[in-house]
């Protein structure tokens, strides 16, 4: 039986069940808990209100000088300040159960998962097909294909299992930098101020260099003076560098041939900001910074590759790694596999060579295995034709290969 091992499958788990998003339709154990926090930060102001007034009015009894009218007022205030409470907490609690209902399908996935032992079974098999679609989607959504993600994952129904809603408020913000606005993505910044400091971001003044930029590009130079007092000196104690050079800016026009001026006036900065932006926002979400997809790939085929694997007469047809126009060529930067035991393979067939499929040498001393050799010999009369010189042998001749 081929065993399963848990733990290294699930430590590739982690974005999927922590993802943590602004949209109440996503899911996600961070958001959980700020909704929660909202509703105790607004239980208490309302019950510290409630209770400065009930005294007032006790005090007030107290001394004598109560006034039922009065009295009257403060409670009618009460009951309606009350009554907003309940709306907020019922409300609330709807993005609440949402999260709660999301979380625990994710954590059923998982929990299935760890139910199957072997690698061979039809649970497993099924279990893999709903994770291949999750890589798929997650391959989709950040490659901008939002609606075919959105299609696979309604016609497999995993849409609490993927993060669409996620890519789709990114997505805003990236269509936005493309238009050249920066509006949206500062919004953005703002809104998740606190995990961005976290991760130490410098996001929000890439964007204000950039607003600068282009009202510079349209020589509106009091107000981009303006914009610097107002939105670059903040940075000053730690980007007084590039404040410097993009002030530059003011003295030459956007068709100059001067570095770093021309390299500041480049369009493609945009681009760079829309990456900036992506990457921080993976971030933030506790997402690979690579999609899921790549990640796989490389973890199984680190696992496969071998120093022979691109040299072409050592080329082995079942191993991806050595096809190098495709998975091989995506396998060149990573590291080699950690074998124990070495094992040898057959050129014709692929398949390693052991005590169920000999190693068998031709006369000229070129080792194949013998399922490979017993199969063509049955298709060409007894004969065996070496693929590494084309000598033809008659299957009598081979000998068995004794490794020691
Ligand atoms: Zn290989």
């Amino acid at each position: 039986m081929n065993k399963i091992n848990h733990d290294q499958l699930l430590s590739l788990e982690h974005p999927f069940v922590k993802v943590n998003v602004k949209s109440p339709s996503s899911i996600p154990v961070e958001k959980y808990r700020s909704a929660l926090k909202l509703s105790q930060k607004h239980i208490e102001k309302e019950i510290s209100n409630l209770t400065n007034t009930i005294t007032e009015i006790i005090k007030k009894s107290a001394q004598g000088n109560v006034d039922a009218k009065q009295v009257e007022v403060a409670l009618d205030a009460i009951i309606t300040r009350l009554s907003t409470l309940k709306r907020k907490l019922r409300d609330i609690r709807a993005e609440e159960s949402l999260y709660a209902q999301r979380t625990k399908v994710r954590l059923q996935h998982l929990e299935e998962f760890l139910s199957i032992n072997s690698l061979d079974s039809d649970d497993f098999a099924r279990w893999s097909r709903v994770r291949l679609n999750r890589i798929l989607i997650d391959y989709m959504l950040r490659d901008g294909f939002r609606g075919s993600a959105t299609l696979l994952a309604k016609s497999e129904n995993i849409e609490q299992l993927v993060d669409i809603e996620l890519f789709v408020q990114s997505g805003k913000v990236e269509q936005a930098l493309m238009r050249y606005s920066c509006t949206e993505c500062l919004q953005w910044c703002n809104d998740n101020k606190s995990g961005l400091k976290k991760i130490k971001s410098t996001l929000e003044f890439s964007l204000r260099e950039q607003e600068f930029i282009e009202l510079a590009r349209e020589r509106r130079t009091r107000e981009a003076i303006a914009y610097a007092k107002k939105h670059l000196t903040p940075w000053q104690d730690t980007h007084m560098k590039e404040i410097s050079q993009v002030m530059g800016l003011l003295a030459f026009p956007p068709d100059t041939k001067c570095h770093p001026y021309k390299r500041l006036y480049d369009k493609s900065r945009w681009t760079d900001l829309i990456s900036q932006f992506r990457s921080n926002n993976f971030a933030l979400q506790y997402f690979t910074p690579e999609p899921l997809l790549a990640v796989t790939l490389q973890a199984g085929l680190a696992a496969l590759k071998t120093p022979m694997c691109y040299k072409p007469e050592h080329r082995n047809v079942n191993c991806p790694v050595c096809d190098p126009n495709m998975l091989g060529a995506l396998a060149t930067e990573l590291p080699l596999s950690h074998h124990f035991n070495s094992s040898i393979v057959c050129k014709i067939s692929g398949h390693i060579m052991n005590e169920d499929n000999l190693p068998m040498a031709l006369p000229n001393n070129y080792v194949y295995s013998y399922n490979a050799l017993a199969e063509m010999a049955s298709l060409n009369n007894d004969k065996v034709t070496c693929p590494r010189t084309g000598s033809v042998y008659d299957i009598s001749e081979i000998k068995k290969v004794f490794i020691s």
